[in-house]
């Protein structure tokens, strides 16, 4: 029988082989062989190497057709971590992260003064010695939110002694799903990442999309009326200024009964979780509002499909941890009635199981990604 061609086994087969046995969760090494198209000799010594290094295990045994039972390989979750810092508006958030992009600790604690190197290094340390995480198994750092600056990296990285990576917070999150999810990387895979602004994140073989400058997924400005409102990127009709919490909340402050029915000061994050829990507990007003605003999320949403030719969305952030179930409905129905692959192939569209820590969870992963299937992420120092 003649013998497909198999790729080389060069350095991106690692993360290949990590990337397949990751999403199906235990494979024997035949079944990898003919999943990478790598043959077997490359997948042996990839496999023992890896081994070799605590990433994966062998889980047991499947029995095969014929001969001895094949050993099944695993992600092996304990030997290393991650860990994800997601600075929001008044907190940070912590995330540590196995193999498998299962979380092993999560604290959220008050940012008091500006954030920088020296606040993180200091949250950095705390965290790690509250988890009693092994030092040498901590993988790296990775910090995401809308004040981190990208200067931080080398002077953290320099102070903590392990890589550091700062990433925008759609994009860690899209990431974090994705791995944890163990979606195959052979799924066009999206995220929609609904906080103070709209983001997405994208996940194309394995790797997160960034584009030139590393702004890839802004959804939230893409436009979806040509003489729609004006937005501060100086384009006009941008969904962020239809959908995004801090629009809702606008909105909702401009119907004066809402308005003082549910005392809509503070900030927009209150504000927004005061209006989403109106409208799942049956508010008429409350609901119509987020609905309308899912149903403008979904036209941009589905533009975002039809370009990308999506198959699989995850929606996310702070914006759905409280009426997800609105948003996820309206852009399912707009979906199956207009998407243009519609008749292709489904378009799954799924609520994440940790919206508000999606970001934080994310970026954890992302060390991980990074440490043990490198060649899809720039490199982190
Ligand atoms: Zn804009």
């Amino acid at each position: 029988m003649a013998r497909r061609e198999a790729p080389a086994a060069g350095p991106g087969s690692r993360a290949l082989v990590v990337d397949v046995v990751r999403s199906a969760v235990a494979v024997s090494r035949v079944e990898l062989a003919e999943l990478t198209g790598l043959t077997q000799p490359s997948i042996s010594l990839i496999v023992r190497d890896l081994i070799a290094d605590g990433v994966i295990l062998e889980s047991g045994s499947a029995d095969s057709v014929r001969g001895a039972p094949r050993k099944l390989l695993a992600i092996a979750p304990g030997s290393r971590f991650g860990i994800g810092f997601h600075l929001g508006p008044e907190t940070i958030t912590s995330v540590a992260v196995d193999l498998t992009g299962g979380v092993v600790g999560r604290e959220v604690v008050p940012l008091d003064g500006s954030p920088g190197p020296g606040l993180l290094a200091a949250r950095f340390d705390d965290f790690a010695a509250g988890l009693d995480l092994p030092r040498d198994r901590v993988e790296g750092l990775a910090v995401v939110g809308r004040r981190v600056e990208t200067e931080w990296a080398a002077a953290l990285s320099g102070r903590l002694g392990v890589p550091v990576v700062i990433e925008n917070d759609s994009a860690a999150a899209a990431l974090g799903e994705f791995w944890s999810r163990r979606v195959s990387r052979d799924q066009s895979f999206g995220c929609v990442y609904l906080s103070t602004g709209v983001g997405a994140g994208l996940v194309f073989g394995g790797a997160l999309f960034r584009g030139a400058s590393f702004d890839a997924g802004e959804l939230g400005h893409l436009s979806i009326a040509y003489d729609g409102r004006p937005c501060p990127c100086g384009n006009t009709g941008c969904v962020e200024r239809y959908a995004s919490m801090a629009a809702t909340v606008e909105a909702a402050r401009a119907d004066p009964g809402l308005s003082s029915r549910l005392r809509l000061g503070g900030s927009v994050s209150s504000a927004y979780d005061a209006v989403a829990r109106a409208a799942v507990s049956g508010d008429p007003a409350a609901f119509a509002l987020v609905d309308q605003a899912a149903a403008y999320l979904s036209v941009a949403v589905t533009s975002m499909v039809n370009l990308l030719d999506l198959g699989r969305l995850v929606l996310t952030g702070p914006g759905m941890a409280v009426a997800g179930s609105i948003y996820a409905r309206r852009l399912r129905t707009h979906l199956a009635a207009t998407a243009h692959a519609r008749h292709r192939h489904e378009i799954a569209v799924d609520l994440s199981a940790q919206p508000r820590d999606a970001a934080a969870i994310g970026a954890a992963a992302l060390v991980v990604q990074a440490s043990i299937a490198p060649g899809h992420t720039p490199s982190p120092r």
